[in-house]
């Protein structure tokens, strides 16, 4: 058996699935041969390793907890609502409202400033005002006629 079919027989001599004959000859074979003893040692080890690992178990009640939940599946008729297309829907609504109520926050904030400007001015026209009605009485004082 030279190099190639030696390397071509791993899989079978892994799985003992050579014929004795062909089997010595692997062996023969590898025992010989640097190359081919390394590439084995290399394979039949990583299968080894991986023949090694165990598979993680399900904790317990898995099965029964997934039973469950495969029963309580929500009825499609009852969860419409659910269906991509109203989500979507709800999502826009949502995005339209918060846009709008943001708008009109803002609006309300800005007439809201409008009217403490006005009062402002008003309260300050209002001062004047009150100085002309002092200024209007000074003649009372005087004694003199309008
Ligand atoms: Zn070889």
């Amino acid at each position: 058996m030279n190099c190639q079919q030696t390397k071509a027989n791993f899989d079978e001599r892994l799985d003992n699935q050579l014929d004795p004959s062909s089997r010595v000859a692997f062996d023969t074979h590898v025992n010989g041969c640097p190359g081919c003893a390394a590439e084995w040692r290399a394979y039949s080890g990583a299968w080894t390793f991986v023949g090694q690992q165990v598979a993680p178990k399900p904790s317990v009640g898995f099965a029964e907890r997934t039973l469950r939940r495969l029963d309580e599946t929500m009825p499609t008729q009852s969860r419409f609502w659910l269906a991509p297309v109203w989500r979507w829907a709800m999502a826009g609504t949502l995005a339209i409202a918060m846009t709008a109520g943001g708008w009109f926050g803002w609006r309300v904030q800005d007439t809201r400033q409008a009217e403490v400007q006005a009062e402002t001015y008003a309260m300050a026209q209002q001062d004047r005002l009150e100085d002309f009605d002092v200024v209007a009485a000074l003649h009372l004082l005087s004694g003199d006629s309008p």
